[in-house]
């Protein structure tokens, strides 16, 4: 069976992320200042302290300006609030991530609402998400993880994305809306399908590009891909791994891999995938952000 093209999803992002770091210099040259990222992460969730901390490394190693806010968990919604609004002001950041999930007495929406748009380098704020959806992308901050996966399309695809049947699986506002929005506006012929989808592995078996995003491990079968079709595989999930030793676990995906490999014409692995994708777009969305608030063009 021919095997498909495994897509190096790490080394496509520390490419982005070389490209970003001769930029943010550039940019430090030309007008003395660094793009200023502020990470705030409230309580103590572990998977959470690893990714602000990945988040703040990662920004470093680019040259920006990093700062890192840690609340306590039991701090008050207004607590939080008032650190957005000290964010919103500071004219030192022009990127503001506030990590989700933030603990229940805490309204999600009430605090990424306050977010400037200009600095919402997740993208999340209605304004974003409204820009994007109206095919503004050039004006929008776009969500990373889509937004990364899209790079990975088009490094393997080049321009020929126009035309081609897209199904995305999974309809969530971080990643499958988005990316179907992405798509569309790359002029796939886009269907999301989603838990109440009817015949899922016929719907799959359309498309010349599959976006997996359900959070269910290799539910994405290898007989569902067509012949030489390009599979994103944005899930990550931990399942047990008794071969490798007791209490041991391995990442998987949304897609199985090994079946699909023999019929994809290209795949994304996980890990290794879109995950450090989704990193590398965060710096590109807080270049993006400074440059704007700079008043600069978007390219130098
Ligand atoms: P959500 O749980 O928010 O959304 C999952 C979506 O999958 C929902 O729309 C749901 O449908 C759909 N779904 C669930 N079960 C089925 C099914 N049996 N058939 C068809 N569709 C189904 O997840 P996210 O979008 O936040 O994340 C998706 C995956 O991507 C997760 O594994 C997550 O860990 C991963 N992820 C990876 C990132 C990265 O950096 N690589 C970043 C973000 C997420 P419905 O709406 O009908 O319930």
């Amino acid at each position: 069976m021919p095997q498909a093209q495994i897509i190096d999803g790490k080394a496509i992002a520390e490419s982005v992320r070389d490209e970003i770091t001769r930029r943010a210099a550039a940019l430090l040259e030309t007008t003395g200042k660094r793009p200023g990222l502020a990470v705030v992460l409230v309580g103590e969730d572990p998977a959470s302290q690893v990714y602000v901390r990945n988040k703040d490394r990662a920004a470093e190693a680019c040259g920006f300006h990093s700062v890192k806010h840690t609340l306590a968990a039991d701090s008050s919604e207004a607590e939080v609030l008032s650190l957005v609004e000290q964010l919103n002001n500071d004219p030192d950041i022009h990127g503001i991530l506030v990590q989700l999930p933030l603990p229940g007495h805490i309204e999600e929406s009430k605090v990424l609402r306050l977010i400037r748009p200009e600095k919402d380098v997740d993208g999340f704020h209605p304004v974003n998400v409204g820009l994007l959806t109206a095919g503004e992308r050039d004006s929008a901050l776009v969500p990373c993880t889509p937004a990364g996966s899209l790079v990975l399309l088009k490094r393997t695809l080049g321009d020929t994305l126009s035309g081609k049947t897209a199904v995305v699986v999974g309809r969530s506002n971080i990643v499958g809306k988005p990316m179907a929005s992405l798509l569309l506006q790359e002029s796939c012929t886009v269907t999301i399908a989603h838990s109440r989808t009817k015949d899922l592995p016929d719907v799959v078996r359309g498309a010349d590009i599959v976006v997996a995003a359900v959070g269910r491990p290799e539910m994405v079968k290898g007989s569902w891909i067509r012949d030489g079709a390009t599979v994103i595989d944005v899930g990550i999930n931990r399942i047990p791994a008794p071969e490798r030793g007791e209490r041991k676990s391995r990442l998987v995906g949304d897609v199985a891999f090994d079946e699909a490999v023999g019929h994809a014409g290209a795949i994304t692995p996980v890990p290794g995938g879109v995950g450090p994708m989704t990193i590398a777009m965060l710096m590109v969305n807080t270049l993006t952000a400074a440059r704007r608030l700079l008043g600069l063009p978007e390219e130098e």
